[in-house]
């Protein structure tokens, strides 16, 4: 379990697959550049916490979970692992959770692993955040790498439950491209989610 998490009432957490962009995406978001990006994927194994102690709100980026190459099976699996306990023991302070896709990828990715005995990542991960109740965005990234937009989104809505047109849940997906600086989507999602909990000091964060 990760012990690394400074004593903070409310949360905002990032979860995703290694190499969907989740560091880039936390530079963007707190521009700050401690956070290491690109070189090999999966290089986080403990959490990112950027914290701010005055108010009391710490953002983190959980590390990524799912296929890494050179990363032996056991160890992805202990990281996933740590990520739903880490998720499960703070349920009750993250006030949103962003999961973090690659747009480009990520239809493709979960369609490849549906199965009768298996459950994508992704959509495993969706599934488990809103059983635990705990308010999600899905930060679909990457999007300056995808031409046909819509079409693209109405799939991943259809592979999480959702429906279409993706368009009615813009509080749950958000397309983004963190390379780009265009994270206005998710921005938007997760203040609905502050405001819906009263926590409009927070906006000054997204
Ligand atoms: P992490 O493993 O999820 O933390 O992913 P990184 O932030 O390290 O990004 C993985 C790779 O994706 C890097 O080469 C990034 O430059 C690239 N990347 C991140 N965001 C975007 C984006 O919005 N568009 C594109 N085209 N590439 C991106």
């Amino acid at each position: 379990m990760f012990d690394t998490r400074p004593n903070r009432e409310a949360e905002v957490v990032l979860v995703g697959r290694s190499n969907v962009g989740k560091s880039t995406l936390m530079r963007e978001l707190t521009g700050h550049s401690k956070f290491a990006t690109g070189g090999s994927p999966g290089v986080t194994r403990k959490p990112n916490h950027y914290d701010w102690a005055a108010e009391d709100f710490v953002i983190t980026d959980l590390p990524g979970f799912g296929f890494m190459s050179g990363v032996p099976e056991e160890v992805r699996e202990d990281i996933k692992r740590d990520v739903v306990q880490y998720v499960e023991e703070y349920a009750d302070n993250i006030l949103v959770a962003v999961l973090v896709v690659d747009g480009k990828a990520v239809v493709d990715i979960i369609d490849r692993h549906s199965g009768p005995e298996e459950i994508p990542h992704d959509v495993e991960m969706f599934g488990f955040l809103q059983e635990l109740g705990v308010p999600t965005v899905v930060a679909v990234n990457k999007m300056d790498k995808v031409d046909d937009r819509d079409e693209r989104l109405d799939d991943l809505a259809e592979r999480l439950g959702l429906y279409t047109p993706w368009q009615q849940f813009d509080e749950i997906l958000a397309p983004i491209s963190a390379k780009r600086g265009n994270i206005e989507a998710l921005n938007q999602a997760v203040r609905h989610h502050l405001h819906e909990q009263q926590r409009d000091d927070l906006f000054k964060f997204f």
